[in-house]
């Protein structure tokens, strides 16, 4: 549970996170999402100002986030995205495509059994061929008398594993980026958060959690959830911090049920009701979440 502050706090914070806004105007934008191109111009002069594109995905550049867009002419370019000032808002029937193709996973390679991605340590990713697999079928494996290269390579493509923040694990997850998988920016932005490979940047990886919580990852959902009740990256905002828990709770994360049941009991970013707690505390404590087992215990 994050400190989130008293009431007051949260408040105050929220204020100056708008002031903060309207100030830098940048606004972070999700895949589909359309921005109006600022402060650019093509080598021919070509007049780039002004103009609408859709977001394709995020490039991770050294020192900045940047778009792959696309121009209403077909073409493409990356834009940093400083110079993509204005968000457009755009019929909802694409973004939603995107949604509904969003957590679609193949079953456990080992076991053939599903993977519950809503319990990020229940399993490990592939970044060679994006699959999933769950974390005890990798230990098995890991124990079982397979040589050392076998150990080490992805079943399903035989691909070597890098170590994370290798430069081969962030190529890998810069390539799956540009391809718009959630899972990679909330990969990526795990990086950013924990400073493997790349300097620690909790900015980085509050925009990186934001791209991938708007296409509907839940870990990235309670993630950033988490960096804006502990103002981290971002400013401290309890109201915005139980918008993201909700979404991950209700897409079953028993760790943000359990946040959203605190944060009913303390009245942070929300009025203080026992009943909604337990009701929340109720969700976490069926999926045998055992700090909310004992919350439950203790509110009688
Ligand atoms: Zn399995
Ligand atoms: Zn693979």
């Amino acid at each position: 549970m994050g400190k989130c502050g008293e009431l007051a706090k949260a408040a105050k914070a929220a204020k100056t996170a708008k002031t903060a806004k309207a100030a830098t105007s940048s606004p972070t934008f999700a895949i589909g999402d359309q921005g109006r191109v600022h402060q650019l111009q093509s080598v021919a002069g070509q007049k780039l100002n002004g103009q609408i594109v859709t977001i394709e995905a995020a490039v991770q550049r050294e020192t900045e986030l940047r778009y792959q867009c696309l121009f209403t002419d077909g073409t493409r370019k990356n834009i940093k995205s400083s110079n993509l000032k204005e968000y457009v808002p755009v019929t909802s029937t694409s973004k939603d495509d995107s949604k509904n193709n969003k957590n679609q996973e193949d079953p456990c390679p080992i076991c053939m059994e599903e993977v519950l991605i809503h319990d990020a340590d229940s399993f490990r990713r592939y970044t060679c061929c994006g699959k999933i697999m769950h974390m005890a079928c990798s230990v098995d494996m890991s124990e079982s008398n397979l040589n050392h290269t076998q150990k080490f390579s992805c079943t399903l493509c035989r691909s070597k594993n890098p170590s994370e923040g290798s430069k081969e694990d962030l190529a890998r997850l810069n390539k799956w980026i540009k391809q718009g998988k959630a899972w990679s920016m909330k990969m990526l932005g795990d990086r950013y958060s924990e400073g493997v490979g790349v300097n620690k940047n909790d900015k980085r990886a509050a925009e990186l959690y934001t791209l991938a919580a708007n296409l509907g990852d839940i870990n990235a959902q309670f993630d950033l959830g988490y960096m804006y009740a502990n103002g981290q990256g971002v400013p401290e905002d309890c109201k915005r911090a139980l918008e993201l828990y909700t979404l991950a709770a209700e897409q079953g994360s028993m760790d943000a049920q359990f946040n959203i049941g605190g944060m009913y009991v303390q009245g942070m970013g929300v009025e203080r009701s026992l009943n909604k707690a337990k009701q929340w505390l109720t969700k976490a404590a069926n999926q045998g979440h055992k700090k909310a087992i004992e919350g439950l215990r203790r509110l009688g």
